[in-house]
């Protein structure tokens, strides 16, 4: 019989973590033909989520955990899921219960009929403001115009993986993840489905406006260059014209002298110079700070135990 694994990342989640058990197991029996592991991660959460697991999986063998010695963020609690998978195909699933457990027979027939990634689109978004959907829209149409790999608006990480993108996925061992975009860069064959995404069952989102600044800046550095041509671009173009202007200002004042005044354009140049250099700095700064943290090569994750044994941490890359 084939194993499917039921990766649930989990972060501060006490709230939730035994009404998304009830609603997986309903699910799960509903599919007699696999056996099922779900393996819950928790992400170094600071209240009682360990202690749930723990008690959860006292009662049922079918659970798994990994406790990871510190929160390392759900980007890293996911590969460390991954790592630690036994299933012919996983399906990462968020604890807060706004991915529905419901939709997993759906995602395993396509799965059955061939398909190796199926995600789930939202087509609503409940529980979330204007500013979010709309800044988050913003992003994706950047992120599509500027990189090559086609990545999925209104998708997160609620998917179907096939034991060969699971193995996909582990080969990318980068410390600074944007997983979204990785599923869309190894490929394979890819199935949609339409689902209306809940707002949070309880608890609060670990998710604030830094956060997403920050995973988009992520996004955009890990997956193109674009910045760093594009700021080659602008100095190109800078330079052109004020190589005219250059010649202008020259001539200019051979013909009929210098006069003193010009203080504002000058200010004005200067500034603007100025502003473009440090932007242009940053950009590099930012490709250059990815290097130095790749160059590091740390271990993504350090593991605190694994289903009750105490880990060492011998061999947690791979
Ligand atoms: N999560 C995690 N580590 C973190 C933050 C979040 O493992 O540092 C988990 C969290 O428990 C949940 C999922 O990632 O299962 C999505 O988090 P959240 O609901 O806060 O994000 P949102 O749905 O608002 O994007
Ligand atoms: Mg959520």
């Amino acid at each position: 019989m084939n194993l499917l694994t039921i990766l649930v990342p989990a972060y501060n989640e006490e709230d939730v973590l035994q009404q998304l058990y009830d609603r997986l197991n309903k699910v799960i029996s509903s599919v007699p033909s696999y056996q099922f592991e779900i393996l819950f991660v928790n992400d170094g959460s600071k209240d009682h989520t360990l202690s749930i697991i723990k008690k959860i999986r006292e009662r049922d063998k079918g659970v798994s955990y990994l406790n990871l010695s510190r929160n390392f963020g759900k980007e890293i609690a996911m590969i460390a899921g991954l790592d630690h998978a036994k299933g012919d195909a996983v399906i990462i699933i968020d604890a807060d219960l706004q991915d529905p457990p419901e939709l997993i027979p759906e995602m395993i027939k396509y799965w059955e009929m061939g398909y190796d990634d199926v995600y789930a689109k939202r087509k609503s978004r409940s529980g979330e403001s204007w500013f979010k959907k709309w800044s988050s829209s913003t992003f994706y149409k950047l992120l599509q115009k500027i990189t090559k790999i086609p990545i999925q608006e209104n998708t997160g990480d609620f998917r179907l993986l096939d034991r060969r993108c699971v193995e996909a996925l582990k080969q990318i061992r980068e410390t600074q993840r944007y997983t979204k975009g990785m599923f869309s860069w190894i490929g394979y064959h890819k199935m949609e489905l339409l689902f209306d995404r809940d707002s949070r069952a309880a608890g609060e989102t670990k998710w604030n406006y830094a956060r997403l600044v920050d995973l988009a800046i992520e996004g955009i550095t890990s997956f193109t260059t674009a910045p760093l041509r594009l700021s080659a671009l602008f100095g190109c173009v800078v330079s052109f014209f004020s190589f005219i202007y250059i010649i202008w200002i020259v001539t200019n004042t051979l013909l009929f002298g210098a006069s003193v005044a010009g203080y504002p354009s000058l200010m004005t140049v200067v500034l603007f110079l100025g502003g473009i250099q440090l932007l242009s700095l940053g950009i590099i700064g930012e490709y250059l700070g990815r290097i130095f943290n790749e160059t590091k090569r740390r271990p993504l994750y350090l593991i605190d135990e694994y289903n009750n044994q105490k880990a060492l941490n011998r061999n947690t890359d791979i």
